[in-house]
């Protein structure tokens, strides 16, 4: 009834192999056996019997084995503990239309040296842990995880879905405390990064739209969001020709609490020590919204006030512009910002003339907002994201890795299919 003691242990032994072959999805492989040291298990695979193998290159069924290689060895995920560690002797094959190739080696690539189920897992963890990290967790180096990530985002590039894009924004990061810049480009739509390039110049930026895009794919973009400065608008009005430049919300209202901070340096300066107790800690003051102030805080404003003091005119000129995006109407907006961008040309604040100097050349883009509604604030947590991952990482010192680590993190690449 019961089996013998013999019948089991071997019957485990072939679970093991079995387990194993089923587990890497073997079907013209086998596991010849499976033999256990003490830093990892050791897994054997043949050819099983004459089953046909695949090319590499095309994947098609080939007839004829051309010759057998080296023995070599992939590392796989761990088992608890101990890390797999295939061993197998690659075939090359005459394929009918590749000619003598390397087999299709299930599982792995034939010249790499881990599997593509570890390097898969090691990707997916990359993407939370820094690289170091990354490596501490899988007993890798930091290079080979570099080099995992780079190729897995090779792959996903190659194998990524490319829908129309509609609306995208544009913006600069800066890598290395605003010495050097990358330019980040989105899909708005669908909330996905699309394209990073090394640097911020025309030259830098053009290979977007040529060689990403090209020239039937930036015929859909509508919208393009970006800032006022950068100089990214003349590369959109070359080659986007359907879109609608839209300067970017966010970049705006930021120009414009740089004004008034200029403002409020420029008073600072011509202040004597008394008054200048009065309108110390003023700077949060004069950003903050008028209904988070507290009772104390809107006393000094008032005192501000009474005082009709330069910073109070920057005060309620930043007010009354915020009042802009609230517009529904087209031609209300238009006339809105056009009183606005008089009165602070009156407001005898040379910040805020810059400034109106810069929404004057930029006039069409600004009011594209009533229309579109769109800003780079809906990407503004994977800007956040670009940030923490040049933070987490002091292995960024060249733009490849850097570049490599955003695409990986932010443009939901697809990962390599495994066997
Ligand atoms: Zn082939």
């Amino acid at each position: 009834m019961f089996p013998t003691k013999k019948y089991e242990r071997i019957r485990t032994e072939v679970l093991i192999e079995t387990f194993i072959r089923k587990q890497l999805r073997l079907k013209a492989h086998t596991v010849t056996r499976v033999e256990e040291t003490d830093e990892c298990m050791l897994v054997y695979i043949d050819r099983l019997g004459g089953r046909l193998l695949r090319c590499g290159v095309c994947h098609r069924r080939c007839r004829e084995v051309h010759d057998v290689r080296e023995e070599r060895e992939w590392r796989d995920l761990s088992m608890r503990k101990l890390p797999l560690k295939l061993r197998y002797r690659p075939r090359r094959v005459e394929c009918p239309r590749c000619g003598v190739r390397v087999e299709d080696f299930p599982g792995a690539e034939p010249w790499a040296r881990v599997t593509t189920a570890l390097s898969n897992a090691v990707a997916v963890l990359a993407r939370e842990l820094s690289w170091q990290g990354t490596a501490r967790e899988y007993g890798l180096n930091w290079k080979s995880v570099a080099t995992i990530v780079k190729r897995a985002v090779q792959y996903g590039l190659k194998h990524r879905r490319r829908p129309p894009v509609h609306w995208i924004g544009m913006d600069e990061v800066s890598r290395r405390k605003g010495q050097v810049y990358l330019t980040v480009v989105y899909d708005l739509e669908r909330r996905v990064l699309l394209w990073v390039g090394d640097d911020r110049t025309e030259e830098a930026v053009r290979p977007f739209f040529t060689q990403e895009m090209g020239k039937r794919r930036c015929q859909t973009l509508r919208v393009v969001c970006l800032d006022m400065w950068a100089t990214y608008a003349k590369l959109v009005r070359e080659y986007a020709v359907n879109a609608q430049l839209l300067f970017d919300r966010f970049h705006i209202v930021k120009h414009l609490h740089e004004a008034i901070d200029a403002a409020r340096r420029e008073l600072w300066r011509q202040l004597v020590s008394r008054e200048k107790v009065e309108v110390k800690g003023t700077r949060w003051l004069l950003l903050k919204n008028p209904w988070n102030l507290t009772s104390d805080q809107k006393e000094r404003l008032s005192t501000l006030v009474r005082w009709n003091s330069p910073l109070v005119r920057a005060w309620y000129l930043k007010e009354s512009f915020q009042l802009f995006w609230g517009y529904k109407q087209p031609w209300r907006a238009k006339q809105h910002l056009l009183k606005w961008m008089n009165s602070a040309m009156r407001s005898r604040l040379e910040p805020f003339k810059k400034f109106v100097g810069m929404l004057r050349s930029h006039l069409d883009g600004i009011l594209a907002w009533t229309q579109t509604r769109l800003s780079n604030g809906a990407v503004e947590g994977m800007n956040n994201k670009i940030k923490s991952i040049s933070h987490r990482s002091f292995g960024f010192r060249s733009a490849e890795n850097f570049i490599a680590a955003i695409y990986h993190c932010c443009a939901r690449l697809p990962l390599p299919v495994e066997a």
